[in-house]
C-alpha cells in the first residue's frame, strides 16, 4: 500500500454541551483546554467528551425512539464532570454542597454516574435537552471525533465551575462577545463552535433548529476549509509528503482580497476540492490577489501551476526559493524579510498584515508569515502539527533552524501557529520552546554517541533514533548530519574522511 493511501482514521464517539443561561441576555459557557493535552490544547470548547461503557445502562426519559439517547447521556455526565452543573429531574432538592461532592466523588471514581443517579433519586431526561447538528472531525486529521452537540439550560441556583486539570478555565459571555474574541484573535476554537456561536449570536430561540436548516453543501463547504481565525482558512490537502503526516495545509487569508499559500498538491481531486473553496468565495464576491509559496519542496508546491493555469494568478516567494524551482514554477515576484502583504474587508473594517519573515533552517529560502493583527503565525515547515521538521543538508541548516525558532519567540504577539501540516497549535510559545529542547536532547544524545564511539551518521541514527521508524532512518540520517554540522560549527566536533570526532579543544 501506498504510504499516502493511508485510510482516514475512524471517529470516534463523543458529545458536547452548549450551556446557556439568561433567557433575556442569553450567555454561554464555554472552557479552556489546558495547554499540556495532548489534543486540542490550549483550544476554547465546550464541555464535553467521550463515551464511557457505563453511558449505556443509564435510564433516559422520553428517550423512545431517538438513536442518540446514550450520546445525551455521555453530553449530561461530561457537563456534570467538567463544570459541575447537573441536568436532571430532582436537582433542584440537592444543595449546591451536596452537588459538588458528588461531582468530586464521581470524578474521583468513588461512585458511577448511574449509581449517583439512582441514590440521590434523579433522572436524566432527554426532554431538557435540545439537540444541535454533529459534526465530524474532517478525515485529514489523524485524531477524529463524531461529536453530538447538544444545547441546555443552566439550572436554576447552579454554578458552573472548572476545577484545574484538563481544562484550565471556564467563562461565561456574550455569543457575540465570543465571537469578537474570535475574530480577535484572543482564542482558538473549531468549526463547531464557531457555528454555534453564529447561531446563537442572531438569537437563542429556535438556535438549534436554525442550525439544522443549513444544507449539507454549506455544511460541506465549511468542513472543508477551516476557519481558523475570522478570514484565515485552512484547507488540508492530500500529498505525497512525509509520513505520518499525509495531508498539506493550503492556506486562504484576506477579505475582499485572498491570497492563498502552498496550494501542494500534484492530485487532481485534491485540486478540485481547493477549486471549489475558491470558485464559491468567487461567487461571494472576493478576489484573489496571487499564491505565496513558503518553500520549495514538492508536497508545498504541486498544485501551484494548476491554479496559475485556472485562475491567471501571480506567484510570489523569497528568492532563494524561486532560484531553486524557476524551472519548474514559475515566480512572479520575490518576498523580502519585513515585507508586510496587507488585505482588508470593506464591510467590517478589519485588516490581515501578513508581515513576512524569512525563517531559513528547514530550506534555505523558507518564508513564515505572522499576521499580526491577530497574531497567528504561518509556520509553512518550520513547526508542524503533526510528525517532525526535517532538516537535511544541504538545503537545510541546523544554525539557521534554531536562530529561526528563537526568532518566532520574540514576537510580540503570538496566540496560534498555523502549520504547513497537521493542526493549528493554540499553545504557540510552549510548542517552540519543546522544538529547541527537542533539538538540544538530539545534540546531547549525538554528543554522547560520539563519547561513545560511533562515528559515523547511520551509526548514531541506529543508536539514537530507536523511536523511528526504520523506513525514515535515510531522513534521520540526514538530520544527524546537520546537527554534525552544527556541532563542527560550535567547534565541539571535528571531521575527517566522512568520519566524526569530538573535538579535545572546546569540549567542555
Ligand atoms: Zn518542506
Amino acid at each position: 500500500m501506498n504510504l499516502h493511501d493511508k485510510p482516514p482514521a475512524i471517529p470516534r464517539d463523543a458529545a458536547a454541551m452548549i450551556l446557556l443561561r439568561d433567557r433575556e441576555d442569553p450567555h454561554v459557557y464555554w472552557v479552556r483546554r489546558s495547554p499540556t493535552l495532548n489534543f486540542l490544547a490550549g483550544f476554547h470548547a465546550f464541555p464535553g467528551g467521550q463515551r464511557d461503557e457505563e453511558d449505556s445502562h443509564i435510564p433516559l426519559l422520553n428517550s423512545e425512539g431517538l438513536e442518540d439517547g446514550v450520546m445525551r447521556v455521555v453530553a449530561i455526565r461530561e457537563l456534570f464532570e467538567e463544570t459541575g452543573v447537573l441536568v436532571a429531574r430532582g436537582v433542584e432538592r440537592l444543595s449546591l454542597d451536596r452537588l459538588s461532592r458528588l461531582r468530586d466523588d464521581l470524578c474521583l471514581g468513588r461512585i458511577g454516574f448511574g449509581e449517583l443517579l439512582r441514590n440521590e433519586q434523579l433522572e436524566l431526561d432527554s426532554a431538557l435537552l435540545d439537540e444541535a447538528p454533529r459534526w465530524v472531525t474532517p478525515a485529514a486529521y489523524a485524531r477524529r471525533y463524531d461529536t453530538r452537540f447538544y444545547a441546555c439550560w443552566l439550572p436554576e441556583g447552579q454554578q458552573a465551575v472548572v476545577l484545574p486539570g484538563e481544562l484550565e478555565s471556564g467563562e461565561w459571555l456574550r455569543p457575540a462577545e465570543a465571537l469578537l474574541k474570535w475574530v480577535d484573535g484572543q482564542v482558538v476554537i473549531v468549526t463547531p463552535i464557531i457555528a454555534a456561536l453564529q447561531a446563537l449570536a442572531a438569537g437563542s430561540d429556535g438556535f438549534t433548529s436554525r442550525m439544522h436548516e443549513v444544507g449539507q453543501d454549506e455544511r460541506d463547504h465549511l468542513e472543508s476549509r477551516v476557519e481558523m481565525r475570522y478570514g484565515i482558512y485552512i484547507c488540508p490537502l492530500r500529498t505525497p509528503t512525509i509520513p505520518p503526516a499525509t495531508h498539506t495545509n493550503c492556506l486562504i487569508v484576506g477579505g475582499d482580497e485572498l491570497v492563498i499559500i502552498d496550494p501542494g498538491s500534484p492530485y487532481p481531486d485534491q485540486q478540485e476540492r481547493l477549486d471549489r473553496i475558491l470558485d464559491r468565495f468567487i461567487a461571494a464576491g472576493k478576489r484573489l490577489r496571487e499564491i505565496i509559496i513558503t518553500h520549495l519542496h514538492p508536497d508545498h508546491i504541486g498544485g501551484v501551476e494548476h491554479l496559475v493555469r485556472r485562475y491567471r494568478l501571480p506567484v510570489a516567494a523569497h528568492r532563494l526559493t524561486a532560484e531553486a524551482i524557476g524551472g519548474e514554477v514559475p515566480v512572479d515576484r520575490y518576498i523580502e524579510d519585513g515585507e508586510l502583504i496587507l488585505l482588508r474587508e470593506e464591510s467590517t473594517g478589519l485588516e490581515w498584515r501578513l508581515r513576512a519573515l524569512w525563517t531559513p533552517g528547514h530550506a534555505r529560502g523558507h518564508l513564515s508569515l505572522h499576521e499580526e493583527r491577530t497574531g497567528s503565525l504561518i509556520t509553512g515547515d518550520c513547526v508542524v502539527g503533526v510528525g517532525t521538521v526535517v532538516i537535511a543538508p544541504p538545503e537545510g541548516c541546523l544554525v539557521d533552524y534554531l536562530a529561526s525558532l528563537r526568532r518566532f519567540l520574540e514576537l510580540p504577539n503570538l496566540t496560534a501557529l498555523l502549520p504547513g501540516h497537521g493542526p493549528v497549535v493554540a499553545t504557540p510559545r510552549e510548542r517552540i520552546e519543546e522544538y529547541l529542547a527537542h533539538r538540544q536532547q538530539r545534540e546531547v544524545q549525538i554528543l554522547d554517541a560520539l563519547a561513545a564511539g560511533c562515528h559515523h551518521p547511520a551509526t548514531i541514527v541506529a543508536r539514537i533514533y530507536t523511536d523511528v521508524a526504520t523506513s525514515l532512518h535515510q531522513l534521520a540520517e540526514l538530520s544527524v548530519i546537520a546537527h554534525l554540522e552544527k556541532l563542527c560549527d560550535d567547534g565541539l566536533v571535528v571531521t575527517t574522511d566522512g568520519a566524526y570526532h569530538l573535538s579535545t579543544i572546546g569540549h567542555n
